[in-house]
């Protein structure tokens, strides 16, 4: 696990992610996204949409509200049914999971203080509950979503009214979900509060196997293009697979402590819209104009966790590399198109105010594209290792040729390497290199 104690301190350290509520010790379950954090998530977010909104003709987006009428979770089974089987050690006090405790024979061993003990479990429901309004009473209960697809099934034929969408049709959202977890751990990999990114994509019934095998492809294709390669697929048992899936595949990362989920793949069959059906009253029947029939949608549901997905980049860019007999760096080896910062621009010396002059036009005018950094403190060599250690794809140097030739150094996070290449050619250069159309090698573009 020495791995992973160099990410979170990296993590912590740079301003990617902070321990929530921290001057009072912390919440446990809960965290904070730094500067560099945000801008991770918000661009693993953006990847997300464009994939599977933006890019795509039969899927809209929608954000429904976090608070929603509480029928819809008596409707969805997760009032009776969201629930994990909790044990105490009678001699610690802690609580566990059952799944995640070792026994022998009848009893349990706690994982903490190695006590051997007897116990009955209980369900516990992972909903947390507020109350709306002045009175807390049973009337005025309700619960923070422990998934966003709520919203989506009681929205399904506002979304169809107000659009042209036909049969097979999507419906996605990005959002926060909550679940009082027993046991909140590994990071970020099990937290209280998170963000969800999920598809409802509504099918006709008898079409619902070929679109569940295909969105497990697409699926895995994607956290491919972002760069992640230690995953795999693995089908759920019957008896592991939430009450409302006919079929469910797991995308899992290798984590430093195991092979763990960051997306579900289900087939929830037509349970949730009938079931919100049967507790609302309304229709929420599809009708196909072409073949005049009436059905209730199946539906298969991607649905994956931003801050899982984060934390699984974290992983996989991280690297420590020797660059020279004495000199070690810590490079994040991030997708450049999911990188938080893109470039950053130096001025060779912060005392030269003809340097820094040119260099702070160059990176005024840069940011109008990109997200940049500037740094001008201390020696050359500092900087690029400390950009290296956030991920920062590109550098560019202001030094003295640069006031005669208007020309800039380059350099790639990944190779080290470095090229000259004009101001005026520089936002285009850049450009190409995020895209991924170009790569900076030894030495010099190639394609
Ligand atoms: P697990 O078995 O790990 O508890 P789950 O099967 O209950 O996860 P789903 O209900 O399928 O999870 O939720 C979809 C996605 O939401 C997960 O793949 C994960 O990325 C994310 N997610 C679920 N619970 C948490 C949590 N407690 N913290 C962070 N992300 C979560």
């Amino acid at each position: 696990m020495e791995g992973l104690e160099k990410i979170t301190s990296l993590a912590k350290r740079r301003g990617f992610v902070y321990p929530g509520s921290e001057i009072y010790g912390g919440l446990s379950g809960f965290y904070d996204f730094g500067p560099l954090g945000v801008e991770l998530k918000f661009n693993i977010k953006q990847a997300w949409w464009s994939e599977m909104v933006q890019m795509k003709d039969d899927i809209k987006g929608l954000s429904s509200a976090i608070i929603m009428n509480p029928k819809i979770w008596e409707a969805s089974g997760h009032l009776s049914g969201f629930s994990d089987l909790l044990v105490e050690c009678p001699k610690c006090h802690k609580r566990f999971k059952t799944e995640d405790l070792t026994k022998k024979g009848d009893s349990f061993v706690c994982p903490e203080c190695d006590n051997t003990f007897q116990s009955k479990a209980r369900q516990f429901n992972l909903m947390f509950k507020t109350f709306v309004g002045p009175a807390e009473d049973s009337v005025s209960a309700a619960y923070l979503r422990p998934e966003t697809a709520g919203g989506i099934f009681v929205n399904f034929k506002n979304v169809l009214d107000t659009t042209r969408l036909k049969i097979p049709f999507g419906i996605a959202q990005i959002g926060k979900a909550f679940r009082n977890e027993i046991n909140p751990k590994d990071f970020i990999f099990r937290t209280r509060e998170f963000e969800q990114m999920e598809l409802e994509y509504f099918v006709k019934p008898e079409e619902a196997d070929r679109y569940f095998k295909e969105w497990v492809e697409t699926r895995f294709d994607w956290y491919q293009t972002l760069g992640l390669k230690n995953i795999r697929k693995r089908e759920q048992a019957k008896e592991e697979r939430a009450h409302y899936s006919k079929a469910t595949v797991d995308i899992e990362y290798q984590f430093p402590f195991g092979w763990q989920e960051i997306e579900g793949i289900a087939n929830r069959s037509d349970f949730d819209l009938k079931a919100q059906m049967k507790f609302s009253g309304k229709d929420l029947n599809y009708f196909d104009e072409e073949t005049k029939e009436k059905f209730v949608p199946y539906v298969i549901e991607p649905s994956a966790g931003v801050e899982r997905i984060f934390f699984a980049l974290l992983c996989e860019a991280y690297a420590e590399e020797q660059i020279a007999k004495n000199e070690k760096r810590i490079v994040l080896k991030l997708n450049p198109q999911l990188a938080p910062y893109k470039v950053a621009v130096f001025p060779l010396l912060a005392n030269k105010p003809k340097l820094v002059e040119l260099a702070r036009s160059i990176y005024k005018n840069l940011k109008k594209d990109f997200a940049v950094a500037w740094d001008d403190r201390g020696n050359i060599g500092k900087r690029y290792f400390s950009q290296d250690e956030i991920g920062t794809v590109l550098a560019v140097t202001v030094d003295f040729q640069s006031l005669e030739d208007q020309t800039v150094t380059l350099r790639d996070r990944d190779t080290t390497k470095q090229i000259r290449t004009s101001t005026s050619e520089l936002k285009e250069v850049i450009k190409k290199i995020i895209n991924g159309e170009e790569f900076l090698k030894f030495g010099k573009l190639v394609k």
